[in-house]
């Protein structure tokens, strides 16, 4: 079955002793990836494996947790001009880890910066959001974006709130974990869904704990249709062509 994981870190230290291996059997099972990029070292590794690899695009951004450290916005707008750079991000919004109010306004500030530099450069933003959703939303509907909510673990009330802004959800293993998840993943629409792992973290039960990796989002894909009483290989088609149009990109490995 062919899939693609829109949201992955495999340039991440978890891989350093096995990394080629690993992207070597996923781009050989036919999985694309997209390597998001954390802070500037990351994003700059993330070019790197997108350079060496045809089934792998980056993505440059700064976790809103990192962002509150020193961040100069040029650095990032630099690299967002590779050509195998397809998104912005991740950036967004964290309050669980960062509960003080003047850190939550400079991540504000910060993740303006990087919607404006989405807007710029026309490419997508990949968006992060935890215990934020009403600020989120907000800067959301003063700052239009095309984008992607990237793990998204809400119900389906808030899903339609994003939805309504245009935005793609990014489902992930957590919907594997229980199915407090069920009623939302069975009712958006399936063309605004994409499916991504998140690796090295939130591995997919059954591997639920263990080092994720980007093969494992066929099990995200299967729990989609399951829940959702579909084939599983039209979840993969379907999400495939959606991560197609929205980083603009053509998947195919030969
Ligand atoms: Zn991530």
């Amino acid at each position: 079955m062919l899939t693609f994981d829109s949201h992955c870190h495999p340039q991440f230290p978890q891989y350093d002793a096995d990394r080629e291996e690993v992207i070597k059997r996923t781009l050989a099972a036919g999985c694309g990836m997209i390597c998001v990029g954390t802070d500037l070292e990351m994003s700059k590794k993330a070019i790197e494996l997108a350079e060496k690899h045809e089934g792998i695009w980056a993505t440059v951004g700064c976790h809103p947790n990192e962002s509150i450290k020193e961040l100069q916005i040029t650095d990032y707008e630099e690299l967002a001009k590779h050509p195998k750079v397809v998104g912005i991000g991740e950036t967004g919004l964290d309050y669980y880890r960062t509960p003080e109010k003047e850190k939550q306004e400079k991540q504000k500030e910060i993740f303006r910066q990087f919607l404006a530099l989405a807007v710029e450069t026309k490419k997508p933003a990949v968006i992060h959001c935890r215990d934020a959703y009403e600020d989120m939303i907000d800067i959301l509907k003063n700052n239009p974006v095309a984008g992607v909510v990237h793990s998204f673990t809400g119900d389906f009330n808030l899903a339609g709130k994003f939805l309504d802004l245009g935005l793609f959800l990014g489902l992930n293993g957590i919907i594997t974990f229980t199915d407090e998840y069920d009623n939302m993943v069975a009712n958006v629409p399936l063309d605004r869904i994409l499916i991504e792992t998140d690796a090295p973290y939130l591995a997919p039960v059954p591997y639920r704990g263990k080092r994720n990796e980007s093969l494992y989002v066929e099990f995200v894909a299967q729990r989609i249709a399951e829940i959702r009483s579909v084939p599983p290989e039209e979840v993969a088609r379907q999400t495939i062509k959606n991560a197609e149009k929205f980083f603009g990109i053509d998947f195919h490995i030969s």
